[in-house]
């Protein structure tokens, strides 16, 4: 079993980190243990939090929000084996999605900046610059940094080492920035926003991949919870990997966008697998496809 982090803080929500909305606004969805509860969570062992929802923008999140001493025990360094060799090959198509969308809604000029928010080993930076971006991007994570420079050859002088917290650059410096799939880790994702959009050139996208509130299969889990009696959900993971702290509505963003200064340009919901039995997963996606109801949701973010 998966060694749980011993040492948190529990803090308590009174506003929806996306859209503002205070404690009466958020219901019950159920609780959510500090490992992976299983088909029959009735026989798990644990501590538990609260999951929530916000009525007005569909965030999912904890409360209280599960804080650990140090965040190492959750990002720490990665084993030895962790490095094989086909984690630093670079595919062709990889990223290549996300660039055509990128160019499309900017309006592509060769040279125009990029940066990628969590780059780990600089693979998306290698596509941007192939690509015709001018590829930046900074890693919280020593050993992905140290391996980015020394194993993939990013220039030293365009990934920097730090979180987003930590961080600073020039004031509308990037046309194209990507969070990739970090923003559903952040304890503060409205802040990491309004601080990225500072960074953005006038016209300049924002990129976003989370984890869909909307999800089917996130919500056929919880009714087998249901049918046991039991108030347990499958949202999130805010204590054990892959710590996801929050789930996302589209409305979560058009809301903090109006707070932010910022509207969504394009959206997207992703079909993922399912890894439901062979029989129902193709109807399981095709309903998903229908219903916009797939894992992922993607955003795109423009200032106004
Ligand atoms: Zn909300």
């Amino acid at each position: 079993m998966e060694n749980p982090v011993s040492r948190y803080r529990f803090l308590a929500v009174d506003r929806c980190n996306m859209c503002g909305s205070p404690v009466q606004r958020h219901r019950v969805m159920g609780k959510r243990l500090d490992r992976p509860q299983g088909a029959f969570p009735r026989k798990r062992v644990g501590i538990c939090t609260t999951v929530m929802q916000c009525r007005d923008c569909s965030l999912i999140f904890a409360n209280p929000q599960p804080v650990p001493f140090d965040l190492q025990d959750h990002y720490g360094v990665p084993p030895e084996d962790y490095w094989r060799g086909e984690y630093f090959s670079v595919s062709e198509s990889y990223f290549q999605a996300e660039i055509t969308e990128a160019k499309r809604l900017l309006g592509f000029a060769s040279g125009m900046r990029a940066l990628d928010i969590g780059a780990g080993l600089g693979k998306a930076m290698i596509a941007m610059e192939k690509s015709g971006f001018e590829a930046h991007g900074f890693e919280p994570s020593g050993p992905f940094h140290e391996r980015a420079i020394a194993r993939m050859g990013i220039p030293a002088d365009r990934l920097r080492l730090g979180s987003l917290e930590d961080l600073e650059y020039d004031e509308g410096r990037f046309h194209f920035i990507t969070f990739g799939a970090v923003l559903e880790h952040l304890y503060d994702p409205s802040a990491a926003i309004a601080k990225a959009s500072r960074w953005l050139a006038p016209g300049g996208v924002i990129h976003i991949e989370v984890p869909s509130s909307r999800w089917l299969v996130g919500r056929l889990i919880n009714a087998a919870y249901r049918v046991q009696g039991l108030d347990y959900v499958g949202n999130i993971s805010p204590m054990h990997r892959p710590f996801h702290l929050f789930e996302f509505g589209l409305k979560s963003f058009e809301r903090d966008g109006a707070r932010n200064g910022y509207a969504v340009a394009h959206h997207a919901y992703e079909v993922c697998p399912t890894y439901m039995p062979a029989l129902i997963d193709p109807m399981l996606r095709l309903t998903m496809r229908l219903t916009g109801t797939g894992m992922q949701l993607t955003v795109w973010l423009r200032r106004v």
